[in-house]
């Protein structure tokens, strides 16, 4: 039920509506809008939701989708730092938005760009790298902010995702530069590394709240990767004795993890991945074989619920949730829905034009790495 003149709905009306009105509303402004709008839903969002998403995809897979989408409109239901990927990659003239501003993420607010700026303004007091990097390659996560990715660009680095991480690390090393400064996320950087061979004393993590990161000179000198001390909270909540546990509770049980979650965990799983790569590898398994997901529990759900030959389980019990992402609820979207479809863009989530030109930069660098 669109509003009949051009003024925008206030959300405090929406989110009081009930969720049995949700689906006719949403569908309705959805068919409304056309082709003029492209729903884009990320893995971990709320059954509620991705039920609506044009496209559904791991927050590469869903860049990818953004950046070659046709309508003017590009609803984002995931958090941030994937509406402001989106925003960088879209074509002019195409809006982004984000049907609740407070879905942001755990992990890339660890990284905050004067933090990160100052960093690395230590590197080249030390004399460790130039203004520019020369010697130490900056590569961001694709979950850190606009800004974060920026600065990458700026200096020589690029984006990558728990995809191609592996391939970034190659491709940095194969520039010839001695280090790699690793952000956001620790443990995607400590166990891409260790999967090449790089030992752990060869890692050191920069803690932006200890003065010169909590490390010396020397340290620094050595190591080849400088990883961020940011992690994923719903990643990080799983432990090793989840392993064990899960293990004697299923003969035969096969752990698969996200490589957002710890080293400790990680060296004890069968197989890491990428989302995608986990529905795949379940999706491909014969009849009868049994998973223990270390990811986030709307996705194990789903796969459990997709192949209802296979057992699929979360690997804690207690279950793992993105809250950021879960604040998207249908009564938001069918908000910026109805909105959109009566000429209102609310919402919009806008990078800065210098950001925008560096953070483009990086993506693309990394649209180049297989
Ligand atoms: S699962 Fe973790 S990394 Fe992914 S959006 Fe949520 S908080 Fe961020």
């Amino acid at each position: 039920m669109a509003a009949t003149a051009a003024t925008t709905c206030r959300l405090d009306n929406y989110l009081v509506l009930p969720d049995s009105t949700m689906d006719e509303r949403i569908a309705a402004a959805r068919a409304e809008l056309g082709e003029d709008c492209i729903l884009l839903g990320h893995h971990y969002q709320r059954d509620e939701v991705i039920k609506f998403a044009d496209f559904r995809g791991d927050s590469y897979r869903l860049c990818q989708a953004a950046a070659t989408a046709k309508g003017r409109y590009i609803v984002f239901c995931g958090v941030t730092f994937m509406a402001e990927a989106a925003d960088i990659l879209c074509r002019p003239g195409q809006k982004t938005i984000l049907p609740d501003l407070n879905a942001g993420c755990s992990m890339a607010d660890m990284a905050d760009i004067g933090q990160v700026e100052d960093a690395w303004q230590s590197f080249v007091d030390m004399g460790l790298t130039s203004e520019l990097g020369n010697r130490i390659m900056p590569i961001t996560y694709m979950n850190s902010s606009a800004a974060i990715k920026a600065f990458c660009g700026e200096r020589g680095g690029f984006v990558c995702t728990s995809t191609n991480a592996s391939a970034a690390f190659d491709y940095a090393f194969g520039q010839g530069v001695e280090k790699i400064f690793f952000l956001p996320d620790q443990h995607l950087g400590r166990n891409t590394a260790w999967a090449k061979g790089i030992p752990l004393n060869e890692m050191v993590v920069w803690d932006p709240y200890m003065l010169n990161g909590g490390l010396t000179a020397e340290q620094l000198k050595k190591a080849r990767l400088i990883l961020w001390k940011g992690h994923c909270s719903v990643h990080q909540r799983f432990l090793p004795e989840h392993v064990d546990k899960v293990r004697a509770k299923y003969a035969g049980i096969q752990v698969l993890c996200h490589p957002e979650c710890r080293w400790e965990v990680c060296r004890k799983a069968d197989d890491l991945g990428s989302t995608d790569k986990i529905i795949k590898t379940v999706a491909e398994a014969p009849r009868g074989a049994k998973f223990a997901i270390g990811t986030e529990i709307h996705l194990v759900n789903r796969l459990a619920k997709d192949n209802p030959d296979k057992v699929v389980v979360t690997l804690d019990d207690s279950g793992c949730l993105c809250t950021t992402m879960f604040r998207i609820t249908p009564q938001h979207l069918c908000w910026a829905l109805e909105n959109l479809a009566d000429g209102q863009v609310v919402n919009r989530v806008m990078v800065d034009e210098r950001v925008k030109y560096w953070a483009r930069i990086a993506l693309d660098r990394m649209l180049e790495i297989h």
